[in-house]
């Protein structure tokens, strides 16, 4: 008897581990197409817009600000993954016209989260990108529906999970039949409570050793914190990211979920700017709007 390990099926690729995710020796890494626009090597792609869909004024502010930064893509939930069942759960169907809008407006791909399979057929028609969130990272069902919807999948880090459990998430994706994957490191829980959750950087180079698939860094899930949000973005640059993800709010203070953490419209143009800036100086093309 071999102990070689069974070949996966289509790829041929020996069956261990997360194959059609790794990355093999100096194979280049992939880029996800979106619309007109690639997320992966070589570009910075900023995504922008508010944590959840609230009021079409509400979206319309942060949209406005989201394309003055240079944003390619807008985000805003309509199903919201919150941990307790008191808070703001999204609007769900009711929002579906608030995105319609602003995506016919900005004619710009939008990103926003599905909770569960009967999640997709109500964002069908308005929602470009389905992000799987921390807290369902490992619900493999809902992944195999994603990877079978035909639409790119966002794939965040789990709340505590390692970057191997985190890639063979990403193979339940792969395995299902699409390899078009973004990934996206949002913190990690440590026992430190300066911060929301301890955003995990290294990740960025790491995950790119390993995987070929394209990584993001959202820094308002990673740092919880309005102040923190800049710095870290610019980071991630450094770090290598292929974009970031950044909640915006006009007004923070009425936001139904995760306010302390968006950033204002004049703050998210100025750190437009210098991601442009940060990206040129090291060699990446931004995907601009
Ligand atoms: C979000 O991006 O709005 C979100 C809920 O993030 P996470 O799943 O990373 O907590
Ligand atoms: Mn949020």
């Amino acid at each position: 008897m071999s102990s070689e390990p069974p070949l996966h099926p289509t790829s041929g690729l020996p069956l261990a581990g997360h194959p059609l995710v790794a990355r093999h020796g100096s194979a280049t890494r992939t880029s996800v197409r979106v619309g007109d626009q690639f997320v992966g090597a070589g570009t910075f792609t900023l995504i922008a817009g508010p944590c959840a869909v609230e009021t079409p004024e509400q979206v319309a502010a942060a949209c406005e600000a989201a394309v003055a930064a240079g944003a390619t893509m807008l985000r805003g939930d309509l199903y919201k993954h919150r941990s307790s069942p008191y808070s703001f759960q999204g609007l769900g169907r009711e929002g579906v016209e608030i995105v319609a809008e602003q995506r016919r407006r900005s004619g710009l791909p939008w990103v926003a989260e599905v909770l569960d399979p009967a999640h997709l057929e109500v964002v069908a028609d308005v929602v470009d990108v389905l992000r799987v969130g921390a807290r369902n990272m490992q619900n493999f069902e809902l992944l195999k529906e994603c990877a079978k919807s035909g639409k790119p999948v966002m794939l965040k880090r789990g709340l505590a999970a390692t970057i191997e459990e985190w890639l063979l998430a990403a193979e339940y994706v792969a395995d299902s039949g699409s390899l078009d994957i973004i990934l996206c490191e949002r913190g990690i829980r440590t026992f430190e409570p300066s911060t929301r959750n301890t955003l995990d950087l290294s990740a960025v180079p790491v995950v790119q050793a390993r995987s070929h698939l394209p990584v993001i860094v959202d820094p308002s899930h990673g740092t919880g914190s309005r102040n923190l949000v800049a710095p870290m973005a610019l980071a991630a640059v450094a770090a290598g990211a292929d974009g970031v993800m950044i909640d915006v709010h006009a007004d923070p203070a009425s936001a139904r979920c995760d306010g302390p953490q968006a950033l204002l419209p004049d703050e998210i143009v100025a750190l437009g700017a210098k991601l442009s800036e940060l990206g040129r100086w090291m060699g990446r093309t931004r995907v601009c709007a």
